[in-house]
């Protein structure tokens, strides 16, 4: 099914104003969005129009009850300069589950994509060409009816934003193991891509930092010892040769680069575990010395290579360096820039005529 996306674009861009070696991080954003209206049980006029304000009823079901969620995801140029998406319809997918957990309507899938394309398409002087850098495209879903009471709201509105971003400064990350505060439980949202999670993250991540950290890591609500995940990001531990990774139980996200990862791990020869991990185990491993490496994966930084993880009053030693996080992690850009063979057919090109 092809949709009839409507296009205004901006009289001048300001593209020109971007210095592409210094891109302040999450404050950019291109000049155009996409946006879809749902009312009375359906999607209306999907269009790409410049970016504005959006008048909001003080009423509007997202700010009360939260009916919320939300995609992250990358454009890249390969050497041609043709942009191109990383697995989009995995997105689509995942936020038609987000939704279903919460109680809101799916969106088109092929919309999802042809929307994404055309936002693509025509912001496409804003993608920065430097391997590393992307244009990072945001999704997302909210309740805008106004209505004063619990039950699932009837209008909601669909958008996609882009903000440029440079290549992150590859840090060794420190990790804060969570016995206190918890991410998600079973039956809960943590499979869900919800906004409501990352509320009850803030506090948490806030009190971690302070404590010198960079990210929380997250650990089981029932008995705080089996590992999750970090912040925005899915979580890989190398133990005497071999990759182990939390087991899905539905209380972690699926991570797009979480599945890619492990399909290129196994592919360079590596053998991948998904199991439930314990906190405990990974101290045992870096005692005995066999914990090799570890590293978090998710679509705003690519891999995390993790040094250390507080646990309690003791640091577990991870490691000083990450030899394969980092070959993953260059072939992955490779794969985003067209320099490795996309043997696993991962990118979709944005087609010429849409540009
Ligand atoms: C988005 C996200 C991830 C990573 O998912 P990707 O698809 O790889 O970007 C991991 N954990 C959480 C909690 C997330 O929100």
């Amino acid at each position: 099914m092809k949709h009839n996306i409507s296009i205004k674009r901006v009289e001048k861009s300001k593209v020109e104003d971007l210095d592409f070696n210094n891109i302040p991080l999450g404050t950019t954003f291109t000049d155009h969005m996409f946006v879809c209206d749902y009312e009375n049980g359906q999607w209306n006029n999907p269009r790409v129009e410049p970016l504005h304000l959006i008048p909001t009823h003080p009423a509007a079901m997202a700010l009360h009850y939260g009916q919320a969620i939300f995609e992250g995801m990358k454009a890249t140029v390969d050497s041609e300069g043709t942009p191109m998406l990383f697995r989009p319809k995995k997105n689509a997918k995942r936020l038609n589950l987000s939704a279903d957990r919460m109680g809101m309507p799916n969106f088109p899938e092929e919309l999802f994509v042809e929307g994404l394309k055309q936002l693509v398409a025509v912001e496409q002087p804003w993608i920065p060409p430097q391997e590393g850098s992307a244009l990072y495209l945001r999704p997302f879903m909210y309740a805008d009816e106004p209505f004063i009471g619990m039950r699932a709201a009837t209008s909601f509105k669909f958008i996609i934003i882009a903000s440029p971003s440079g290549p992150f400064f590859t840090k060794r990350i420190k990790l804060y193991a969570e016995t206190k505060y918890i991410r998600a439980a079973e039956g809960g949202t943590g499979e869900a891509k919800a906004a409501g999670n990352y509320a009850a993250a803030i506090r948490p991540t806030e009190l971690a930092k302070a404590k010198g950290y960079d990210q929380v890591l997250w650990l089981d609500a029932i008995e705080h010892k089996y590992i999750q995940e970090v912040g925005t990001m899915n979580i890989f531990f190398k133990i005497d040769g071999k990759f182990v990774t939390p087991k899905r139980d539905g209380s972690i996200l699926d991570g797009i680069t979480r599945m890619s990862v492990i399909d290129l791990l196994k592919h360079k020869g590596f053998e991948v575990i998904e199991r439930p991990i314990s906190i405990n185990e990974i101290q045992e491993a870096s005692k005995n010395g066999t914990l090799e490496e570890a590293f978090g994966t998710g679509t705003a930084v690519g891999i995390a290579y993790i040094q250390e993880i507080g646990f309690g009053v003791e640091t577990i030693h991870v490691s000083d360096e990450s030899p394969v996080g980092l070959d993953v992690n260059d072939t992955l850009n490779g794969i985003k820039t067209g320099k490795i063979e996309d043997t696993f057919n991962w990118m979709v090109k944005i087609e010429k005529e849409l540009v």
